[in-house]
């Protein structure tokens, strides 16, 4: 026999048992964000090396180990997005979108990660995300959250996530902490691991991102960013925390909070979970003034967040019966010596019924066999049709879950018998 081949290491297939429940997820998104009028972008899942290097910042995990970069046969160098705000800069200043401008956009996608593969971390995943430019906030920086907040209303989960928030102030506010950490960090070199020994040069605020429990140890007195902020970001913070209050939300200010990506500042949130083990966090964003700047645009205020979405399915299905997402059929169509009938009947129950999953049963087989696939199809219903069903225009209705008695009604009211047994 051959030698079956694989998939790559931590990336998945979505197989049938789970891919309801994706679509479900996909479709509550599109709908949470329309309605805030929010409008979708979408950008190629490969660009420049460059890109990502000049915003994501060479002195993170993302740029300095896990991306996958490669040359193509022009040899320039490629990378599979690791994520999708970089992406979307580069899209809004390419076309013009930003500048002088106000855009509301989300995206959803699949992103390229060289991480250790396990629970909730994996090679391939995808995200979710919303991005807005051209708004200062934080008017805008709560909107972004409340959008975040419906999602989890929507999924009934709100229950099950914690918002934590913190400010990183202005580039010269940061600055000044930078020299007040390392100075704190210096003192608690031997605690620290070779990772964050290279970054106490390199990128200090980083080593407050460590997830190396050593480390976090040693950083638990650190000096607070929150003290160094400049009036300007002090004061939006506030104004932030107040709105979040006033809008009935709940958060944590957690003054360690600085995120995986170099090109923050001011707000940052971070959504977490306790559901899920090591792997947390379920959504993240914040405020990135200056990139569209960097990436050479003109100056645009920007915020926005991305969100794991193998995170919220897997906290979906450990939470909840997700079976009936995942089921093929509603209504399942078997016949006996009319098989032209059972044709014309599934197709005018198609046409009838849209929004129902109308399987038709093929392979032939006396009606035992046929209703053991309708019942392994998860349909609620099964329709006889034999060929006095075919002669007559009738069709046999028979409920295959919980009560109700089989009836032989006429093709002209079927639809109408199936639906008040659907609803
Ligand atoms: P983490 O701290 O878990 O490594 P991160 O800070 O690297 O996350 P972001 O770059 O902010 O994450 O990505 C936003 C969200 O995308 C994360 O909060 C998480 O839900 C999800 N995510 C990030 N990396 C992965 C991955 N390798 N596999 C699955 N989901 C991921
Ligand atoms: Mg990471």
């Amino acid at each position: 026999m051959a030698k079956t081949i694989q998939a790559i290491r931590g990336m998945n297939d979505c197989l049938p048992e789970v891919s309801g429940t994706w679509q479900r997820v996909e479709s509550t998104l599109r709908q949470v964000v329309a309605n805030y009028g929010y409008q979708e972008i979408r950008t190629p899942i490969v660009e420049s090396t460059d890109l990502f290097k000049r915003s994501i910042g060479e002195v993170t995990d993302i740029v300095e180990k896990e991306m996958y970069t490669f040359e193509d046969r022009n040899g320039d160098s490629l990378t599979l997005r690791p994520e999708g705000t970089a992406s979307c800069v580069r899209a809004g200043n390419e076309h013009g979108l930003l500048y002088n401008q106000q855009q509301r956009l989300w995206y959803m996608g699949p992103m390229f990660r060289h991480e250790r593969p396990q629970k909730g971390r994996y090679r391939q995943f995808h995200q979710f995300g919303v991005e807005t430019y051209g708004l200062e906030g934080p008017d805008i920086d709560v909107e972004v959250i409340l959008l975040s907040a419906r999602i989890w209303k929507a999924f009934g989960i709100s229950d099950q996530v914690t918002l934590q928030i913190n400010s990183l102030g202005s580039n010269d506010a940061r600055q000044r902490y930078r020299d007040a950490l390392i100075d704190y960090l210096k003192v608690r070199s031997a605690q620290l691991d070779e990772d964050s020994l290279r970054r106490l040069e390199t990128n200090p605020l980083r080593v407050l991102d460590s997830k190396n429990p050593d480390v976090q140890a040693a950083i638990q007195d650190a000096p607070s960013l929150l003290d160094y902020l400049d009036d300007e970001s002090q004061a939006h913070f506030s104004n932030l925390c107040e709105r979040l209050s006033q809008a009935g939300i709940q958060y944590e200010v957690n003054p360690r909070l600085v995120r995986g990506l170099d090109y923050y500042n001011r707000t940052v949130f971070e959504w977490v979970t306790e559901s899920l083990g090591a792997q947390g966090t379920v959504c993240a964003g914040g405020r990135y003034d200056g990139l569209v700047e960097q990436l050479g645009g003109k100056a645009t205020p920007a915020v926005g967040f991305a969100m794991g979405m193998e995170r919220l399915v897997l906290l979906l299905t450990t939470l909840q019966a997700t079976g009936q997402d995942n089921i093929a059929a509603d209504v399942y169509v078997t016949s006996l010596g009319a098989d032209a009938y059972a044709l014309e009947v599934a197709e005018s129950l198609r046409d009838a019924l849209p929004s129902l999953k109308v399987m038709m049963h093929c392979g032939g087989g006396n009606f035992k066999k046929q209703l053991k696939r309708a019942d392994k199809s998860g349909a609620a219903v099964a329709v006889l049709l034999g060929s006095e069903e075919a002669e007559n225009k009738q069709a046999t209705v028979k409920p295959l879950r919980g009560e109700g008695e089989q009836q032989t009604v006429s093709l002209a009211n079927l639809a109408d018998v199936l639906k008040a047994q659907m609803d």
